[in-house]
């Protein structure tokens, strides 16, 4: 019988060790349960940097999912916190109550971030000041993105690694940004004074105000923050603030449960916690051999040693420590570090060179003719081969000047060529040497093939010009261009217009014969699926033939998918107007049905939470109402304001044409969700200035259309496409412009990348004026697809397909508020 492993963290270390464990046929020994306090799969943290600055989507960041989980049989408790072990019983208690058996426990609950004791940080009984933020995790990252982008002012506490990070992001969202750090220089665990203050010097020159040695000892401002008090007296006047001072592992629960910890979780070789043979700790909450690490490369090495040990595939496996050796983005500044910042001894040898005015600075340690340590700020062309000698502690060149400079010395391609297989390139993602080359002899010939392969240069990005270094090596200098950047969808070798050609010429109606007729080989690509059904289904409207592989779990049972495996019911509320008989029906399915929340969503509709799977199909019979299509890449819905009908400001009925733009398009297949808004006059109570279509009444009874707005991760104000007398003439430049996004955007493409990408006069011309006379057949193929809406739930009870209704996610019981 298969034991039981318990995993409480799922965070980087965490799902890495589960992944390695997988890699060794670990799912075939171990029934594996996992805990996370977070409520999502697994994400790449180092990559918040770049979710905070809006560099990066969040959906990017996701390593697993939370269908990875379920496909890999794990039983993920994401959101739910674990309280307590039971070291004689051998369970674990969370905080719902529930209580895990297991047979070998690991214990991956990394770091809280470190808070000093600051006067007026906590509001008492109710967590941070106002304005106060930690940077740790997604919810501290949206956290401050919303509270940054209303204010101006920010204070970061702490030039290290984090801070400055943190001072860089939120540029993005405010004007002013002071970072204040309590030591002498900036990145002072890291570098010398003399790179410190070059550092500092880069760091000033994108705007941020660095204040040195200054303690902060008071946050300011009664009902939110005013500013911060330093140790001097003087005052920072800012409405927001971070705290980036540092990071503690976090112990609390192994403490509690009476396992050893010291400043970490102690462990021995095998990551397993003293005198407990079934207890193992790996990640940043670990302390081994008296070191503690706060870097993800140490945690690759930890996950591999215990996924060895636990599955038995290397009986012998042992971590010996790391040495770490970094190659770090931060803030936009290359920085790469290893050992000894500074010399130490007398007898220490060091070279230095330091150019200010580009931001350069290199220094070299050396002690026994060995690599002591190396510090590389803002050129970090030697980082692979300067790594390469502090790891293996090889002999260094007579002439030292050649640790830094090419004169005649390894160069970087050289570097490459020589580099340990085993040597670590990408720290982000823990990937080798040897795995790039095994991607690359497999047949991947180009760079983004490999990365999508290995993972490679998917982190913070430092290490992407030495990725394609090795690739080409590997290569032979056959190395490929990335032509699939182009690609609608990768498992299909072509761009959209050829793609679409291709199928119309050829007749191809179902994604299969897609795959068949256009894949290499053949070969079907889970990643394409969900795109070229969308495609297929917006070309060929009633012919296309759908199979219900091709959909998302969504679009196969038309309901969202919540993060507790249930869903959520949204019925089709034209405009946002509803009757007092379908508010009474939507009631009584609530009741009946025992939904745990009823909630109203901020499209003006009701959202019906916690659904089981089984159940929907009932539910949706016993509302006998349309879908509201609050989950697919679909038209969704058209939120009007009351207008003229009552509102005294009221130029235009925007409710009617609200409702008449949502019964027309109503559930349509798009590249990405369509919000629209139809508003009464320009005080825009719909918002539709921040839609993908928005419509808005102005004087003389005519209305104004707006393209390319967004109000949720991204913001944009929409640009506005024409205006026009009458409402007719809304739904028919709607119409043609929905049509033209259906076919020209990529797919995952929303409005508001659309639109600057094709430029508002360019659509003008081609949509409203109709300059290369491609109206008509906008307005028919639109008609096309009209024709052919059929509501899903309006098909028949019948099943789509035998399991299309069973419970495919363990049901996860989250903590909930019902008034
Ligand atoms: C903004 C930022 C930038 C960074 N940049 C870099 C970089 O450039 N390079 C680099 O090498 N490293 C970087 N790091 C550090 C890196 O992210 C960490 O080393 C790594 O995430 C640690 O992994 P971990 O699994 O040990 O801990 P974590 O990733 O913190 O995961 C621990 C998880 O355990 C969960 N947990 C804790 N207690 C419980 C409990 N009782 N029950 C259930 N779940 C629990 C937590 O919610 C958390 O999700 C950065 C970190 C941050 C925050
Ligand atoms: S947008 Fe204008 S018409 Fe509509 S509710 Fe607001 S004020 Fe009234």
């Amino acid at each position: 019988m298969a034991r039981r492993l318990v995993v409480i963290g799922n965070g980087m270390a965490g799902a890495r060790t589960v992944e390695e464990i997988l890699e060794r046929g670990g799912g075939d020994l171990f029934d594996i349960t996992m805990f996370g306090a977070e409520p999502y799969g697994n994400y790449n943290r180092i990559l918040l940097s770049t979710v905070l600055s809006g560099a990066e989507d969040e959906s990017g960041i996701f390593l697993n999912d939370v269908d990875w989980y379920a496909a890999n049989r794990i039983d993920l408790h994401p959101g739910v916190r674990v309280t307590r072990i039971d070291r004689f019983a051998r369970t674990v208690t969370d905080e719902l109550g529930g209580t895990t058996p297991y047979d070998k426990l690991i214990l991956a609950t990394g770091s809280d971030a470190f808070v000093p004791p600051i006067a007026g940080l906590h509001r008492p009984g109710r967590g941070y000041h106002q304005g106060v933020f930690t940077f740790r995790t997604l919810d501290d990252t949206r956290g401050m993105i919303r509270y940054a982008r209303e204010h101006q002012r920010a204070v970061v506490i702490g030039g290290g690694l984090l801070g400055l990070e943190a001072a860089r992001g939120l540029q993005s969202h405010l004007p002013h940004v002071t970072l204040v750090h309590s030591a002498g220089h900036l990145m002072n665990a890291q570098l010398d004074s003399q790179a410190g203050a070059i550092l500092r010097r880069s760091v000033e020159a994108l705007g941020i105000e660095v204040v040195i040695g200054a303690r902060t000892t008071e946050i300011l401002g009664k009902e939110a923050v005013t500013g911060v008090r330093l140790a001097d007296g003087r005052t920072i006047r800012c409405d927001i603030v971070v705290v980036a001072a540092g990071i503690r592992p976090n112990t609390a629960l192994a403490e509690r449960s009476g396992l050893d910890v010291e400043r970490g979780i102690v462990v021995d070789d095998q990551m397993r916690c003293l005198d407990e043979p079934d207890i193992y700790a790996v990640g940043e909450c670990v302390q081994h051999r008296g070191e503690t690490y706060g870097l993800v490369a140490p945690l690759w090495e930890q996950a591999r040693v215990l996924a060895d040990h636990l599955t038995g595939a290397d009986p012998d496996a042992a971590y010996h420590g790391s040495r770490t050796a970094t190659k770090l983005k931060v803030a936009g500044v290359d920085v790469a570090t290893m050992g000894l910042k500074e010399p130490d001894r007398d007898d220490d040898e060091t070279v230095v060179f330091a150019e200010r005015r580009r931001g350069v600075y290199q220094s070299v340690v050396i002690r026994d003719g060995r690599l002591a340590g190396a510090t590389l700020l803002g050129d970090v062309s030697k980082a692979a081969f300067l790594i390469q000698a502090f790891d293996r502690g090889s002999p260094l060149p007579e002439e030292r000047i050649r640790l830094l400079f090419d004169l005649g010395g390894p160069s970087a391609e050289t570097s490459a060529a020589e580099l340990a297989d085993e040597a670590q390139v990408c720290n982000c993602n823990g990937v080798t040497k040897a795995a790039i080359v095994g991607a690359v002899q497999s047949g991947t010939r180009t760079v983004g093939g490999v990365a999508d392969a290995t993972r490679a240069g998917k982190g913070c990005g430092s290490c992407k010009t030495l990725v394609g270094q090795i690739v080409e090596w590997a290569a032979g200098g056959e190395v490929e261009e990335d032509e699939s950047a182009s690609w609608y969808v990768p498992g299909i070798p072509l761009a959209k217009p050829e793609l679409m050609t291709t199928i119309r010429n050829m007749e191809l109606k179902s994604v299969s014969a897609v795959f068949a007729a256009l894949a290499p080989g053949g070969a079907e690509d889970a990643r394409s699926k969900m795109g070229l059904a969308s495609l297929l289904r917006m070309m060929w409207a009633g012919e296309y033939v759908d199979e219900r592989d091709a959909r998302f779990i969504n679009d196969r049972v038309h309901a969202n998918i919540q993060r507790d495996g249930t869903f959520s019911v949204v019925p089709q509320m034209k405009g946002g107007v509803t009757t007092p008989h379908q508010l009474r029906r939507i009631a009584d399915v609530a009741e009946r049905y025992r939904v745990p929340m009823v909630k109203l969503t901020g499209g003006q509709r009701i959202d019906l939470l916690g659904v089981r799977k089984e159940d929907l199909p009932a539910v949706w019979a016993d509302l006998d109402m349309p879908s509201g299509y609050a989950y697919g890449k679909s038209f969704r819905t058209v939120k009007t304001c009351v207008g003229l009908e009552f509102c005294r400001f009221g130029l235009g009925d925007s409710t009617t044409l609200g409702i008449a733009i949502e019964s027309r398009f109503q559930g349509l297949e798009s590249p990405a969700k369509l919000k629209l808004a139809v508003t009464g006059c320009p005080r825009n109570c719909a918002e539709a200035y921040v839609k993908d279509l928005g419509v808005v009444a102005v004087e003389g009874g005519r209305w104004e259309i707006y393209v390319g707005g967004a109000a949720g991760a991204h913001i944009r104000k929409g640009d506005l496409l024409t205006t026009v007398d009458t409402a007719d003439e809304v739904i028919r430049l709607t119409g043609r412009f929905l049509q033209f996004y259906r076919e020209h955007a990529n797919w995952l493409e929303r409005t508001y990348a659309f639109v600057p990408r094709y430029g508002v006069d360019r659509l003008r011309a081609l949509i409203v004026d109709d300059v290369d006379g491609l109206g008509a057949g906008l307005d028919e193929r639109m008609d096309a697809s009209i024709a052919a809406y059929r509501d899903p739930w309006k098909e028949g009870a019948a099943l789509a397909t035998p399991g299309q209704f069973r419970t495919s996610l363990p049901l996860i019981a989250l903590p909930r508020r019902v008034p």
